[in-house]
């Protein structure tokens, strides 16, 4: 048996994060993860895009307070850039110009380099949009990034592990006690025990309630599909934002040469390793080409991961009001990236028993937003 201050289940962005927080809080921290790859389930199937526009208003505070440590990460923590520009238009045909002027009066208080397009400066910028796809003009986020999400997650990893940190791979939790002080957890690897366990199970997390005979929070994971395809031949669509319908029915932006497009599906799922569906492949290629001038002849790519929600939709962070030393970190739902680095601050922090970061507070956020008291 490994005695640690602290064991978390989940080597996801999620448990990396919060790994990281605690190990270089100076705490010793054992990190399980099922796979041999910590990145192998959601984390490693994103569309890796940061956007302070994008969620309800906890999310949007937890982006905006993750912009400066991916911006200017610690010496050391990683040898390239992890944001890059990218942008984003959310556009709308005229019928939604209303929601996009709401969205806009909303958010530019929070992200003040928002804009507010006319049609014809969308389709100068974007003239492979069709004209109709965009009457009602588009919200543009310049200063929305791409995410080098495996620098990230590896920053993290690295980071725990060079603060004394240990990740057990291929180790699967399998039983789960609490004894007068400890948790003692089960794994295919051997047993483990802490004072505190971190469920940062992804999409398993209820799952991993249940073994440990904790009442659920209510999680669901969403299937959502994504494709890459090769971009017209002589098209350069490096500097091309990302392109969101306003009502999220698709997007679609550059990556890694081709373009990755998303028809935004949110299938309820059990936790599995999900695998796309044909029908929503064809649902997000019939999407793209009603509303651009792009046509998908052969797809290089395909894929899906679980986007896994609670009821309200924020991120669940805190300690089990009925479960002394169960610390619950789910519900990352679509944010869990942009996200990731404010809420490796935060997890530290509650978890050490301390407040919320001062910075996080003052974006408006309480720790009973991110509590699982509240879902009960
Ligand atoms: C198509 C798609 C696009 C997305 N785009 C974006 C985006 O642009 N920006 C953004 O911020 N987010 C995006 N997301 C969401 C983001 O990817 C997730 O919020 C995030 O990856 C969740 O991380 P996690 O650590 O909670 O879960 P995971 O990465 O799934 O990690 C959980 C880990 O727990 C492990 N585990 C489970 N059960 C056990 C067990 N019994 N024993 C041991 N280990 C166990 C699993 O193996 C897994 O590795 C997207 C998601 C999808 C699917």
């Amino acid at each position: 048996m490994t005695r640690s201050d602290f064991v978390i289940i989940g080597g996801g962005i999620a448990g990396a994060g919060a790994g990281y927080a605690l190990a270089n809080a100076g705490k010793f921290v054992l990190l399980l993860e099922r796979e041999s790859q910590p990145g192998y389930h959601t984390t490693g199937r994103s569309a890796a895009l940061f956007s302070e526009t994008y969620g309800n208003r906890p999310i949007r505070a937890l982006t905006v307070a993750s912009r400066d440590f991916l911006i200017s990460p610690p010496a050391g923590f990683t040898d390239a850039p992890i944001l890059t520009p990218r942008g984003v238009l959310q556009v709308g045909s005229a019928d939604r110009a209303a929601k996009l002027d709401a969205a806009y009066d909303e958010m530019r208080k929070l992200v003040p380099s928002l804009q507010r397009l006319t049609p014809e400066q969308v389709l100068a910028q974007m003239p492979i949009l069709r004209p109709e796809t965009v009457t009602g003009g588009a919200l543009a986020e310049p200063e929305a990034m791409d995410i080098d999400v495996h620098a990230l997650h590896r920053g993290f990893l690295r980071g725990m592990t060079a603060a004394g940190g240990r990740i057990v791979t291929d180790a699967e939790v399998t039983g789960i006690a609490r004894n007068d002080a400890d948790w003692q957890v089960e794994t295919s690897q051997g047993n483990f025990s802490a004072p505190v366990l971190i469920n940062a199970a992804g999409a398993w997390a209820d799952v991993m309630a249940g073994i440990a005979g904790v009442a659920p929070v209510g999680l669901q994971p969403k299937r959502r599909t994504a494709v890459t395809f090769d971009p017209p031949n002589g098209a350069d669509i490096h500097g091309w934002p990302m392109v969101l319908d306003a009502d999220e029915t698709f997007y679609f932006k550059p990556d890694a040469g081709r373009i990755l497009l998303s028809p935004c599906d949110e299938t309820d799922s059990d936790p599995c390793d999900a695998q796309p569906d044909e029908m929503d492949i064809a649902i997000a290629v019939d999407r793209l080409e009603t509303a651009t001038t792009l046509q998908v002849r052969r797809l290089a790519a395909k894929w899906a991961g679980l986007r896994s929600f609670v009821a309200d939709r924020t991120i669940v962070c805190g300690f089990d009001p009925a479960a002394p030393g169960f610390f619950w970190l789910a519900g990352q739902g679509g944010y869990g990236i942009q996200t990731s680095a404010a809420m490796s601050r935060v997890a530290g922090a509650l978890a050490l028993g301390r407040s919320l970061p001062q910075d996080v507070a003052d974006l408006g956020l309480t720790e009973a937003d991110l509590s699982p008291a509240r879902l009960r």
